[in-house]
């Protein structure tokens, strides 16, 4: 995408006392729904936005004054980045952001918090040490442990889960231990690593996406899947629509986000009969569906949530 640095005349202006950013947004899908709806959100503040390619970006690694270049110039300072790093990428994406972390900008997700979050055995490892709820969940290498795992989740019915797996793609639900064990010989036939997860009968479904920005949960929607499927956040059919929920459920997301060192998460958990228990930590959450679902300008906030970080509003300097 072509760079743009004439965003700043035709901006309105500011009604706050806020000086304007200069923010970028890391993305190969410049005209996505989320993408579009935070330059939309961006511009509408007063803030210049480029959308920069994650995988054009190449950069020189030293000392001091490390830079990130862009098709043949080095890129200006940022006030902000907000990383839309896509799974495929992780690695390159990461490196990336720690890149300008090291150069001093904020980012909206940090790379540690990205790095954890699409690890799911380290996500499940970390809300674990939080003492964060979650489906019983166990993973084993060796295939003499097969038994072993099945049982520590308290066998059958269960879910095994591919661990590179996203929109519910490498999710299977084994109702019998002959259909766990055959899953698991599968996956490993195919060198794919897998967790094993008590089914959360229960939750019937559904589950619930929390969008949290800055430490608060700002939306809530509930989605359930299609049919009698048991994975309610396939891409294909399902529903979506805006929830309220518990108390209980608004703190676990929050300190879901926390332990992993997200500012802006996507949070889902599902209603467990003792309580609930966090699947996921997403680290670039979808706009559409929770703005369509709850009408809210969720850009909006997050937007709110980049100012507060970067420039603060300065406290009326008293005359001495
Ligand atoms: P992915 O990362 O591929 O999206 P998830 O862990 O989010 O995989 O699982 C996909 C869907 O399957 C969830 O949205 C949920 O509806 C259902 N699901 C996942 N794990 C469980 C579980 N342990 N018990 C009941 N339902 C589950």
């Amino acid at each position: 995408p072509e760079l743009s640095f004439d965003v700043y005349h035709d901006a309105p202006r500011l009604k706050q006392h806020r000086r304007a950013l200069r923010l970028a947004i890391l993305t190969r899908e410049p005209d996505n729904y989320s993408t579009r709806s935070l330059i939309r959100a961006a511009e509408s503040r007063g803030h210049a936005v480029e959308v920069i390619d994650t995988t054009r970006c190449y950069m020189n690694i030293r000392a001091v004054g490390g830079e990130v270049h862009y098709d043949g110039r080095k890129l200006p300072h940022y006030d902000a980045v907000i990383p839309r790093i896509g799974a495929s990428i992780t690695n390159y994406g990461t490196a990336v952001v720690r890149q300008f972390e090291s150069m001093g900008t904020y980012c909206l997700s940090g790379s540690e918090g990205i790095t954890m979050s699409r690890d799911k055995l380290h996500a499940h490892q970390v809300l674990a040490r939080h003492r964060i709820g979650m489906p019983t969940t166990a993973f084993a290498r060796s295939p003499k442990d097969s038994g072993n795992v099945i049982s520590l989740v308290g066998g059958v019915p269960l879910v095994l889960k591919l661990l590179e797996s996203t929109q519910g793609k490498g999710v299977v639900l084994a109702d019998t231990k002959n259909a766990a064990e055959s899953v698991i010989s599968a996956f490993r036939g195919l060198k794919a690593d897998f967790l094993v997860q008590s089914f959360v009968k229960e939750a019937a479904g559904e589950d619930i996406r929390c969008f949290v920005v800055g430490g608060k949960v700002v939306s809530a929607m509930r989605r359930k899947s299609s049919g009698d499927d048991f994975r309610s956040n396939l891409h294909q059919g399902g529903t979506a629509e805006a929830t309220r929920i518990s108390k209980r459920e608004r703190d676990t997301a929050v300190r879901a986000a926390r332990a992993l060192k997200l500012d802006v998460a996507g949070v889902d958990l599902l209603r467990g009969e003792d309580g609930p228990k966090v699947l996921e930590v997403n680290s670039s959450p979808g706009l559409e569906g929770i703005e369509r679902a709850s009408g809210k300008d969720i850009a909006g906030l997050v937007m709110q949530h980049i100012e507060q970080k970067v420039a603060p509003r300065k406290p009326r300097s008293r005359t001495r």
